[in-house]
């Protein structure tokens, strides 16, 4: 009995500490993007034609024509060789949350038998994985289940060390036959190029030479880490990456002292490896720190374009759980591993840049910059306004359920904050800009405001870390994003949302100047009525409170507790035109994925499920009767003894305790069964979701407490799973 746990904590005993080698003398400008066919390497492999059409096409977008795609995949192919590559993979994000690979080798046979290693324009332009098995949302049917991978030129090819073996990874979009996008990426790439559009043409307001903008991304990803011998022997954290059972520790996180704390020399060494590993990938990996939790931390790198930003962030959630195999560790990506402790999130900060290098969400230092500013800012606060159950639908999932319906991390509940600084300035916008125009409209033109912008602004703005959607100075940061998801999805409705509202703002400014307003009276218009339109969805106080979570609803904000619920956003009329109109997703499309993110969603919770009720039966069940008998034989000897009751009391009431509970956990895993079998029975994927989510999972709380009871009264010996102690506070 409870073997596995003993062994466990033995081995952690006795187990020596991987040894730190750290950064040595090496620099890491000496091994950042060692591993990445970019920037000089691609000089140094590429004839100066093929150079400038692969820089073009990443610029643009547009397709690399073959014949210097053959010269490319020729570069690329003497440069992986030299490092030692054999292989080569088309790398691609599809929905299942992970990254996806299929190797294959350079080498092959020619027609007259000889061998020889072989990369062409075709391979990589072009490859069709096997990829019948990756959801698909009823896109494909069986017969016509071909999926093609096609290369990102946008993003660069890098080499992946595995052991010893190295392998050319190829970015690359997934999508079906027709067509039809299977994955993250193809959607972010066209919600990327829609925002391009739509924000190059209000920047000419401002600025004619500005000919592209970019999406910025830099992400935060916290994480927990902890020993793996110990996480192996807990079924539920190898199986769901999370604890469906735990009695809370005597020490939580009450006493704050991990946070910014010194970080473990064994979680130091493993970072230090990760960190390395991701610079040769060209990550910019730039923050590291300890986070609120125990054995909880974070990274964060200097932020990039969007689209890299999540290629980096898909690699770097791929590279850590690899390294920290080799330092015995677990990584827990898993937005709840801990109940009673925080979860972890991943903030988006997103802004926008301009290819004259302009931060369009950072004040500028003249009134013509400054009202260039207000512009993307109030635009970006009515896309949120407009668009707050998308971003809502974006960030859900099972995982995410954990955090955002529960006492931390942001709600449910889509809010922007922006410090009082900024809220004044809307303010003042909105009260002294008349309908009409008047002499008060060239003062604030000059916006008397400008001035002071810059200086305010970063003290003023991040203080509240309660908002899910805060303005921090020079970028909005999405806090609501889980630890595991892949950025693309909240990042792609961001930028759609936001290419439609600035598409509508140039409609209504074009309007006014059409009729004889000045332009820069006309944006000022403009943004006054949106800036009063939008006024609902700015809140500058507590979002944990219960308070706001009424004051929301007075407004008329939407409060999505579960993902069933926050994801009905995305088959609205409303939701489904906005994307076919910036031609991010058909309406095909869509509804597809809703039906995978469902179908993810009810596997999630099927899986857990089983697990929580194999845990109870066959650990907690065992272990409690097991116990039991002990004192049972203890109440029996000493009434042979000839002893009063009142010496075996205690004993006897714990029998009946430990009965109590035995009872109500066999009970629910039977009724949870049941229920199970019920909403399997349901053919349409949204109520089974929400009979997973109202009649499947509340079970596992009430059978959570009573094993969590029984953890607490059974004796230690016998307790099968590693506690909550050994998991959190064991180095
Ligand atoms: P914190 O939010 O912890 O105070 P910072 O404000 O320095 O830290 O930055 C957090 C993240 O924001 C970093 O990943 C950084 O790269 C990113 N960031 C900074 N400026 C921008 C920008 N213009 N666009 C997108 N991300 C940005
Ligand atoms: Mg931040």
């Amino acid at each position: 009995m409870s073997a596995l746990r003993f062994q466990a904590l033995q081995a952690l005993a006795a187990g020596e500490e991987k040894k730190i080698e750290g950064y040595g003398d090496k620099k890491i400008t000496a091994i950042f993007g060692t591993n990445v066919f970019s920037g000089r390497t691609i000089r140094e492999y590429l004839s100066d034609e093929a150079y400038k059409s692969l820089m073009n096409s990443a610029k643009t977008g547009s397709r690399v024509e073959r014949r210097m795609a053959d010269q490319v995949a020729a570069g690329m192919k003497a440069w992986a060789e030299k490092q030692g590559v054999t292989h080569f993979t088309h790398w691609f994000q599809p929905l299942t949350g992970t990254t996806a690979e299929k190797h294959d080798s350079f080498f092959t046979i020619k027609s007259d038998g000889s061998a020889i290693e072989l990369f062409d324009g075709d391979a990589l332009i072009q490859q069709e994985p096997d990829a019948s098995s990756f959801p698909n949302g009823g896109i494909r049917a069986t017969f016509e289940a071909r999926g093609y991978t096609a290369w990102d030129p946008s993003s660069p090819a890098f080499i992946m060390e595995a052991g010893s073996g190295k392998t050319l990874c190829i970015p690359t979009i997934f999508i079906a036959y027709n067509g039809e996008s299977l994955d993250y990426k193809a959607p972010l790439l066209k919600s990327i190029a829609a925002l391009d559009k739509a924000a190059v043409e209000v920047c000419h307001y401002f600025d004619k030479n500005v000919s592209k903008v970019t999406a910025t991304l830099g992400w935060e990803q916290e994480y927990f880490v902890i020993d793996e011998t110990i996480a192996n022997a807990r079924p539920d954290l190898v199986m769901c990456g999370r604890t469906l059972l735990g009695h809370a520790p005597a020490k939580g996180q009450q006493l704050e002292d991990h946070y910014f704390g010194s970080i473990p020399e064994r979680v130091f060494a493993f970072m230090q490896d990760y960190e390395q590993e991701s610079y040769k990938l060209g990550i910019p990996l730039r923050t590291r720190h300890n986070e609120v939790a125990p054995c909880q931390f974070e990274c964060a790198p200097i932020f990039e374009e969007c689209n890299i930003a999540v290629d980096h962030n898909t690699l770097l959630m791929d590279v850590m759980a690899k390294v920290a195999k080799r330092h015995k560790l677990k990584v827990l990506l898993h937005e709840k591993p801990f109940a009673g402790v925080n979860g972890s999130g991943k903030h988006n900060n997103w802004s926008l840049a301009t290819d004259t290098g302009v931060n369009l969400l950072a004040p500028g230092k003249t009134p013509r910059t400054n009202l260039m500013f207000l512009t993307f800012f109030v635009n970006t606060i009515k896309a949120v306004h407009d668009y707050a159950d998308l971003l809502r639908g974006a960030i859900a999932s099972a995982n995410n359920d954990h955090r955002l319906g529960a006492n931390e991390a942001p709600p449910a509940i889509i809010s922007v904050y922006i410090g009082k600084f900024l809220s004044d300035v809307l303010d003042e916008v909105e009260t002294r800009v008349k309908e009409k125009f008047s002499e008060q409209d060239e003062v604030i033109l000059k916006l008397d405001i400008h001035k002071q912008i810059p200086e305010l602004l970063m003290d003023n703005t991040d203080r509240n870390r309660t908002s899910p959607f805060a303005f921090t100075g020079n970028k909005f940061e999405f806090r609501a994003v889980g630890s595991s998801a892949n950025c693309a999805s909240p990042m792609t409705v961001l930028n759609t949302i936001m290419a439609e509202t600035l598409k509508q703002f140039k409609k209504d400014v074009d309007a006014l100047v059409d009729k004889g307003e000045r332009k820069e009276i006309a944006i000022l218009q403009v943004l006054r009525d949106y800036i009063s339109k939008s006024k609902k969805i700015r809140f500058e106080g507590d979002n944990y409170s219960d308070e706001w979570a009424e004051e929301a609803k007075r407004r008329g904000l939407n409060n999505f507790k579960t993902t069933p619920e926050a994801l009905d956003a995305f088959i609205t009329e409303k939701g489904k035109q906005v994307f076919f109109d910036n031609n991010v997703y058909s309406k095909r499309e869509l509804e597809a994925r809703h039906e995978i993110m469902l179908e993810d969603y009810i596997k999630k919770v099927q899986i857990e499920a089983r697990i929580i009720g194999y845990l109870a039966t066959n650990h907690v069940l065992p272990a409690a009767i097991e116990y039991q008998n002990t004192l049972i034989n203890n109440v029996r000897g000493l009434k042979e003894l000839g002893l009063d009751v009142k010496s075996y009391k205690a004993q006897l009431n714990l029998v009946e305790v430990v009965s109590g509970h035995i009872n109500m956990i066999n009970d629910s895993v039977e009724a949870m069964l049941e229920a199970r079998k019920k909403a399997n029975d349901v053919e349409d994927a949204h109520k089974r979701a929400l009979k997973y989510c109202h009649e499947v999972k509340p079970y596992f709380d009430t059978i959570r407490y009573h094993a969590d009871k029984l953890e607490l009264v059974v004796d230690d010996k016998l307790w099968p799973l590693p506690k909550y102690r050994e998991l959190l506070y064991m180095r």
